[in-house]
């Protein structure tokens, strides 16, 4: 355990930490910074100046600079402040062990080069929303808690989720152990270095026992939001999705003298392939895409020997996840074929669909929908997330805050932020409706 494990932020107004039913009581003489100033605060933190983009990795000193920012804004609101076991960072109002707690957040670090949006928007949300409570006095009937889980989107040891799957026990410690980055540091060396102690990684079901539902909200990695015109959402599920490795094996040759009708071009086959994926996904109402290639002998005068494209693949639900690959698979046989190309593929993972707690899901629905006209979409999405993890282990649901482009993990992400104060209305909403039912 790190000697930095458990710390009590100091409560100026004395927060009852040992009552479950402590309301949010805000401390008077401490400044607790708006949306707008946690925002700017969080902005310079990891960004790179000559991509703008950021590169806020696991256990860097990036990293480091978000979570003190996080210990900061607990220390700020008398929170009691804690560091578990694999690293992920707590805030709670409330007694902790009491049970049944309602628990919301997100990640502060990014992929390389991200946007400002991806994890953040949910953790600057959740200190909002609080503040937010405690302006209009309410009173909690359970303990609340804000997280930020670590190392979320992977981008130095290869896996997402670390923390959460680690505490989840869907990542063992001896794969954690294993977890190797760029440089040949493994994960506990890197906790190390950033002065945490690895020795007690490994799942943590008495923390997860704690939560009665986790609600995170994030900024939509799409437009579905944009295009119904609504500021924010409801996550149903997150869409099965796989990797598939096609390999198309043909006969090197010289460009210049091998007559067309004598070639064997994997090449070929691999381009009407991306064609049909297009299309097969188009289709099914699903995505489909080929981002990734390697060729062989990769000569500019050498017609190839080998194309190995990777597909990646997402859809709303395991049938049609399936007629789609299918049809894809199917296609690429015909056109190796054609070619005299052979062909093998393989299934490289597999993440099958996972659907929110539909209980939750529909709390969420009802508290949002009251005094409303809008009906708040509720939508699917592509993209894993720590909730997603979770979802195995406790009730979890999100929101989502409308992403005018669409766009996500790039410097280009964006959020207006009237869609990001919405947000943070919508999870005040939740978190009173839960924490007070
Ligand atoms: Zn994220």
């Amino acid at each position: 355990m790190s000697r930095r494990d458990v710390e009590h932020g100091t409560s100026p107004v004395g927060v009852d930490a040992s009552s479950p039913s402590a309301g949010p009581a805000a401390p008077t003489l401490l400044h607790t910074p708006s949306f707008q100033e946690m925002w700017r605060e969080l902005l310079p933190v990891g960004r790179h100046p000559d991509s703008r983009g950021y590169r806020r990795y696991a256990w860097t000193g990036a990293d480091a600079e978000c979570r003190d920012w996080f210990k900061g804004q607990a220390e700020a609101r008398g929170l009691t402040y804690e560091l578990d076991r694999n690293g992920n960072q707590w805030a709670w109002v409330g007694d902790p062990e009491a049970g049944d707690a309602i628990v919301t957040g997100s990640h502060l670090d990014s992929v390389p080069d991200g946007g400002a949006f991806d994890g953040p928007l949910g953790v600057v949300s959740s200190f909002a929303a609080l503040d937010e409570l405690r302006r209009r006095g309410v009173q909690f009937g359970k303990p609340l808690a804000i997280v930020n889980f670590g190392d979320e989107e992977g981008a130095r040891f290869g896996l997402a989720c670390v923390g959460s799957r680690l505490a989840a026990g869907q990542l063992t410690v001896e794969q954690a152990h294993r977890l190797t980055d760029g440089d040949g540091i493994t994960l506990p060396r890197a906790m190390e270095a950033a002065g945490y102690d690895p020795e007690g990684i490994g799942a943590d079901p008495e923390r997860l026992a704690r939560i009665g539902a986790f609600v995170e909200l994030h900024v939509e990695q799409g437009r579905a939001l944009d295009l119904s015109g609504d500021r924010v959402g409801i996550a149903s599920a997150i869409w099965p999705h796989g990797r598939w490795r096609f390999d198309f094996r043909g006969e090197a040759n010289h460009a210049g003298t091998t007559r067309l009708v004598d070639r064997r071009d994997p090449m070929l086959s691999y381009a009407e392939t991306v064609l049909a994926a297009r299309c097969e996904a188009e289709l099914a109402g699903a995505v489909a895409t080929f981002g990734k290639i390697a060729v062989e002998p990769n000569g500019v005068n050498a017609i190839p020997s080998l194309v190995r494209g990777w597909l990646d693949s997402r859809a709303e639900d395991q049938a049609t996840l399936d007629t789609v690959v299918g049809g894809i698979e199917k296609a690429a046989h015909a056109y190796a074929d054609a070619h005299g190309i052979d062909l093998d593929v393989v299934r490289e993972s597999f993440t099958p669909v996972v659907e929110f707690d539909h209980a939750l899901r529909d709390e969420l629905a009802r508290i949002l929908g009251t005094g409303s006209e809008l009906t708040v979409p509720v939508l699917g999405t592509g993209a894993g997330h720590d909730a997603g993890i979770l979802s195995g282990s406790i009730p979890t649901a999100m929101l989502f805050v409308r992403n005018p482009t669409g766009v996500s993990h790039s410097p280009a992400e964006f959020a207006a932020e009237d869609d990001c104060v919405a947000g943070v209305s919508a999870l005040a909403d939740v978190l009173e409706g839960l924490a007070c039912r």
